[in-house]
């Protein structure tokens, strides 16, 4: 066993590192996790950018897959894992205890600071090792962990992430089931990830919507299941969700676009009477123009906020990549080393000329290229 794990470190806006730090020692109710993958998220980009308030020095990395090394024996009886296990691990790290806790809204835990989970917690607070983005991470008494089966490729079970997102964005909170019509703004991880889950809980009709060079993930999004694509800078979307919804309007739009505000404004013209909005995609914080309120009276449509994934819908994605039911491996683009952290979040970002990824993690294991 070694005493010290490689960790990247962000040190400043768009600076990372590469640290030994000190493996910690575990006791009854912690554990240490071997990281083998760990899933590269849209707000990784914001947190390296600074865009995302984060507090550092932080090793980041909040969606960790990997294999339980060590494990206290009431952590273990508690988590009902042991040693070997692989395991799935919630980003939040929940009290217990606070309002938000008690009434189920566990991500929105404040109860041991500012948004106390996995790459949110600095390198100040012991034991240090609270990010994905390192060969080891200590596991708190707190943590919430899935197991799941061993013989899936790593970059693939660590989707359980975005895919735990699309059965809670554009499943649980819309309560979307048969019959319904599912609009998806977006075609990223997380809006193919939203087709697949809508999917699986038997929408009538998806639409997904995109720009003109995401082509290919459109093309992607039929192969998972949508119904119709629609390229907005080609299409007129409105007329194009009216026709294709017979008049109504989609029942339930999903808004996983990534910094622009105007699809939220968008997504009121787009959605039925009687309709829910989920928004989930992040803005840096900008004002949404051409927001029409009225709409959303006249239409008494819901929206909802999200913000992470919760137990049941991590559950439901786990589930179905054990299944083997669908190509995800199509989801999955690029696997980099721990040291080309900073190549995988610009890509993911959009900022390599020339390249796209969808779902891209990076693996402890592998060499750098
Ligand atoms: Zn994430
Ligand atoms: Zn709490």
């Amino acid at each position: 066993m070694p005493r010290t794990s490689r960790a990247v470190v962000q040190t400043a806006p768009r600076r990372l590192e590469m640290r030994e730090l000190p493996i910690p020692d575990i006791d009854a109710e912690s554990g240490l996790l071997r990281i083998e993958a760990c899933g590269i998220c849209g707000s990784d980009a914001e947190q390296y950018a600074g865009t995302i308030p984060v507090q550092l020095p932080v090793v980041p990395g909040h969606e960790p897959l990997g294999i339980i090394e060590k494990i206290g024996d009431k952590a273990a009886r508690r988590w009902g894992v042991d040693v070997g296990d692989r395991v799935a691990v919630e980003v939040a790290i929940p009290c217990g205890h606070c309002r938000a806790c008690l009434e189920g809204r566990y991500t929105l835990c404040r109860g041991r600071g500012h948004a106390f989970g996995y790459a949110y917690v600095p390198l100040s607070t012991p034991p240090g090792l609270w990010g994905a983005y390192a060969d080891y991470m200590y596991l708190d008494p707190h943590s919430i962990v899935h197991k799941m089966r061993r013989d899936i490729p790593a970059s693939l079970a660590v989707l359980f992430n975005p895919l735990g997102a699309g059965f809670r964005w554009a499943v649980e909170l819309p309560d979307t089931g048969p019959g319904d019509t599912v609009l998806v703004l977006g075609p990223g991880q997380r809006g193919l990830a939203s087709v697949i889950a809508a999917r699986a809980a038997g929408a009538d009709t998806i639409i997904v919507t995109g720009l003109t060079r995401d082509a290919p993930k459109l093309a992607l999004a039929r192969e998972l299941g949508a119904d119709h694509v629609i390229d907005v800078e080609r299409e007129d979307a409105r007329v194009r969700v009216k026709e294709l919804t017979g008049g109504r309007g989609a029942d339930v739009v999903v808004e996983v676009t990534a910094n622009a505000p105007e699809p939220v404004a968008e997504a009121l013209h787009y959605v039925a009477f009687g309709g829910r909005i989920v928004l989930a995609g992040v803005k840096g914080f900008k004002a949404v123009p051409d927001f029409v309120s009225d709409l959303v009276v006249m239409k008494e449509a819901r929206l909802v906020g999200a913000f992470g994934v919760t137990s049941p819908s991590y559950r439901a994605a786990i589930r179905l990549i054990e299944s083997g039911r669908l190509p995800l491996e199509k989801l999955h683009t690029h696997d980099f080393a721990l040291e080309e952290a900073e190549q995988a979040i610009r890509l993911l970002a959009g900022e390599i000329p020339g390249q796209q990824s969808i779902h891209s993690c990076l693996l402890p294991d592998r060499r750098p290229a």
